[in-house]
């Protein structure tokens, strides 16, 4: 990949005595998308969004789970730490934007239930402890009966739990659309349109609209015929999740993205707030969680399955979800199954996002968030401002650098 190099751009261009706003163009209106669109407007800019299928993509599927603590894993830190900043930015990302949209922003701050259904699978849940405990995570073991009396619908058979009370959730749909509303208030343009960056001489100048072909949809440039029009931008942004990859590669990037299958069911009991927080569990060496809505809907997810960009709904995956949520939620046999869909998540080999300068200039990159884009939202969408405007960036977003994949090429 092209070295990366911070761009120069200022809110303001003043060109022959005249202030005229950045313009931004960005392509892809996912969670990452509207995320920074939204803050690119509230900083001063003017913003165009593509997208064909505007919060279609992986954000449609998501749980909305901001969980940090219970995605942590050994050896990846550097997530561990984003996620951490960025879940302390989303109360306040939360109210700025129920705030400037008029809608409803639900942050759920019930916190994380991380059960084991049998003694095996307390193995993991004290590993996932241990690796809280050093780093200072808050973090407390309960025994079966002290979880029941935090979640009575439990199934009586649980060994026990880890409680990470200061965990929380959104629902992406509803975050989605206060974006879009925040975006249409603060004059922002969304455009349903494919796109791909428009490059002359080096430099970015804009993104070129395409025509869609029809059901091949909008996977990168693949689906792609003929050009519809030109919209002219100081800094382009792409942010089209897992499709990111085929628009760098047309000029040339390494940005390594995959698509990384996700299956996932909504449930809706017949009694209201059946759970209160979110419950993660692994039932028999399976991961399986199961995040409440306001509404009283239970979604319960998800596969991870390396098998390229494949949105069919397998039986087999409906009814491992299923057996494993009945299996911690007995009454969960009676819900209605509402909804079963797949996403993709856009995942990297590290598991960070890619973010930042792509060595082209006017070009910027934000995507490849893996399972984390709704809990990384607002570092994402902060560090993306910094770019364009040419401001330091928050630090805990400097492992998303692009340039790691650089350097691991010449080396
Ligand atoms: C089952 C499942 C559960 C998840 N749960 C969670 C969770 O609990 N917490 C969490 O933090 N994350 C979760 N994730 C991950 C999260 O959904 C993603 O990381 C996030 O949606 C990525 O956002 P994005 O905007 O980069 O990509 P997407 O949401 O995929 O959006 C990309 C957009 O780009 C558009 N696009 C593509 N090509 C083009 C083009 N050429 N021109 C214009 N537009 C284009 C698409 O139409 C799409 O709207 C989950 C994902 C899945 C699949």
């Amino acid at each position: 990949m092209t070295a990366a190099r911070p761009t120069d751009r200022r809110p303001a261009l003043v060109e022959s005595g005249v202030s005229t706003r950045v313009r931004v163009a960005i392509i892809g209106g996912g969670i990452i998308g509207l995320a920074c669109a939204w803050q690119l407007l509230r900083s001063g800019c003017n913003v165009t969004v593509l997208d064909p299928d505007v919060a279609g993509g992986a954000t449609h599927a998501a749980a909305g789970m901001i969980t940090p603590s219970s995605e942590a894993t050994f050896g990846q830190e550097p997530l561990l730490a984003a996620s951490t900043a960025s879940a302390s930015r989303w109360p306040s990302f939360a109210a700025a934007l129920a705030a400037d949209s008029g809608l409803p922003v639900d942050l759920r701050r019930a916190g994380t239930l991380f059960l084991a259904a049998d003694h095996d699978d307390e193995q993991v849940l004290a590993r996932q402890a241990r690796l809280l405990e050093r780093h200072h995570r808050a973090v407390e073991r309960l025994p079966g009966r002290a979880t029941r009396r935090l979640e009575p619908a439990l199934s009586p058979r649980l060994a026990g739990s880890l409680l990470i009370a200061d965990e929380s959730s959104v629902d992406p749909r509803q975050v989605a659309r206060a974006l879009r509303v925040a975006i249409a208030r603060r004059g922002g343009e969304v455009l349903s349109a494919p796109a791909r960056p428009l490059v002359r001489d080096g430099r970015s100048i804009g993104v070129e609209r395409l025509e869609e072909r029809g059901a091949a949809g909008h996977a990168g440039s693949a689906g792609h015929i003929g050009q519809v029009g030109t919209t002219g931008a100081d800094v382009t942004v792409m942010a089209a999740g897992w499709a990111t990859t085929a628009l760098a590669a047309g000029l040339g990037i390494t940005v390594p993205i995959r698509p990384l299958k996700g299956q996932v069911l909504r449930l809706r009991p017949s009694a209201p707030d059946v759970l209160r927080h979110i419950v993660r569990a692994c039932v028999h060496g399976r991961f399986v969680y199961l995040v409440p809505r306001p509404g009283g809907e239970i979604v319960v997810g998800a596969t991870s399955e390396d098998v390229g960009p494949d949105s069919t709904v397998t039986a087999g995956a409906v009814h491992d979800l299923l057996h494993d949520a009945i299996e911690l939620v007995p009454e969960l046999s009676e819900a209605a199954l509402v909804e079963s869909i797949t996403g993709l998540r856009p995942a990297t080999p590290d598991n960070l996002p890619i973010v930042g300068a792509t060595g082209i200039d006017g070009l910027v990159v934000a995507a490849g968030h893996g399972r984390d884009g709704i809990l990384l939202a607002p570092l994402t969408a902060a560090a993306v401002v910094s770019h364009v405007l040419g401001s330091a960036p928050p630090e805990q977003a400097d492992a998303f650098t692009p340039e790691r994949f650089a350097v691991k090429e010449r080396a």
